[in-house]
């Protein structure tokens, strides 16, 4: 008899496993997931729930999807996997091909990393060193309050989200905040961005472009955020845009850097760009950022690697994602998602119980009208309400947040408002 034979796979999960974001003395046992398909996936008692937030915006293109998985299953026949140092193939080499089609326009080079706390490492790297090389000595970074990067050290820095930085505040990179810009402090967030590079020490800004995603989908302005980016430019501050939750379409256009005027020198990718397959990263930059890094000497290199950079079957999938992300299907179910979004903000509009209601492209945000902490019990009952109805969103505090796959049906999508609306009146 095999030694586990009798256990639930809960007790099981519970005596082997350490979950990420869980405090385990409190927590419930996690849900044992079985399948899924298109918006959907199943519990192991055959309980469907709709994905409302695609998984973390990973399978925006639906759970298990043909065109991915017959891409990825060919490519598992030809190379699998194979160092990236002093060899390439032909997934990669077609990926960074595409991605430059798609990128802001200054975009001239593709870095390959595992995941996106690891694009924003590489980011942050790049533009130290890029001083370096130079001869200039910068070490200090800027960044949004509440921005949310990653939860490896550099990027961990960089965010300022007190639950995941606390017991490692001590150990930090230098990094002052500012305000995301509004039309508002624009003013202010420009004064205070000028006395910070006074010194001349600034080596980086990193910033969530237009929409911070952990911090509650918050939104700021285009001009304002144009702004800032142009002062930095002009006081050779890096440029680190972190897309890795609002690339690929989510925002309404392929990226969020597409709606400024001003294109940052790197921009970092993850979540999506796998639809959910595996765990992959890109650091794309500029030429210039590149050529900082040519010389004679090897030490002027970029001496950093991820054992499984570029893995073949991640690029086919990440190839597929973006064949799906320009078809015609896709597109339309952005603009049919969005409009959907824009009729429900609408109905909302009168509600007491509701202080905000934000969308572009398919990310909706409710910000409701109570007090909440982050993990707290009234956010956890809003989680249950969910749940309790088949439909997955995690509220960060008080923000209700929907970020569907672009598969959703409509039928599903009208489930998730009408429970919103419900939950609504709960609270
Ligand atoms: C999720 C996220 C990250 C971190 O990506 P991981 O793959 O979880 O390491 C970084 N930045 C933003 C904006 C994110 O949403």
């Amino acid at each position: 008899m095999p030694k586990n034979s009798g256990k639930s796979l809960q007790e099981r999960d519970l005596q082997a496993i350490w979950h990420p974001l869980t405090q385990h003395q409190t927590a419930s046992p996690p849900i044992a997931i079985s399948k899924a398909k298109d918006a959907l996936f199943w519990d192991e008692d055959g309980k469907e729930y709709i994905d409302g937030i695609a998984s973390w915006y990973t399978a925006m293109y639906g759970h298990c999807n043909d065109h991915i998985i017959s891409a990825v299953s060919q490519q598992l026949r030809e190379l699998d996997q194979v160092v990236f140092t002093g060899f390439t193939h032909k997934p990669a080499v077609n990926l960074a091909e595409k991605l430059l089609e798609i990128l802001p326009k200054n975009q001239a080079k593709i870095f390959f990393n595992d995941n996106g706390s690891t694009a924003i490492e590489a980011g942050i790297k790049m533009a130290l060193q890029y001083h370096f090389n130079k001869g200039e000595k910068r070490d200090v970074l800027i960044a949004f309050e509440n921005g949310f990067h990653g939860d490896t050290f550099g990027a961990m820095s960089a965010s300022g989200l007190a639950v995941y930085n606390g017991p490692f505040q001590d150990f930090s990179l230098k990094v002052k905040r500012i305000p995301p810009p509004t039309n508002e402090n624009v003013r202010e967030v420009m004064a205070s961005l000028k006395s910070i590079m006074a010194d001349n020490l600034c080596a980086a800004i990193v910033y969530e472009p237009l929409i911070q995603g952990a911090a509650g989908m918050k939104f700021h302005d285009k001009e304002a955020l144009e702004q800032v980016l142009k002062i930095c430019h002009e006081n050779k501050v890096i440029t680190i845009a972190d897309e890795v939750m609002t690339g690929f379409g989510k925002t309404g256009k392929h990226f969020s850097s597409l709606y400024l005027d001003v294109s940052p020198n790197i921009i970092c990718l993850a979540k999506s760009l796998t639809a959910g397959i595996s765990p992959m990263s890109i650091t794309s930059c500029s030429q210039e950022i590149y050529d900082a890094f040519l010389d004679d000497e090897i030490g002027k290199a970029f001496f950093h690697a991820h054992t499984y950079s570029a893995n073949p079957v991640g690029c086919a999938a990440a190839i597929a994602g973006i064949e799906l992300l320009l078809s015609e299907e896709i597109q339309e179910n952005i603009t049919r998602i969005q409009n959907a979004h824009w009729e429900f903000k609408q109905r909302l509009s009168q509600h007491s119980n509701i202080s905000e209601v934000r969308t572009m492209g398919v990310i909706l945000a409710i910000d409701l009208n109570v007090e909440m902490t982050r993990y707290g019990k009234l956010r956890n009952q809003l989680f249950n309400h969910f749940m309790d109805k088949g439909i997955f969103l995690r509220p960060l505090g008080n923000t209700i947040y929907i970020l569907p796959p672009f598969v959703i049906t409509e039928k599903q999508l009208k489930k998730i408002y009408d429970s919103i609306e419900e939950a609504i009146a709960l609270v």
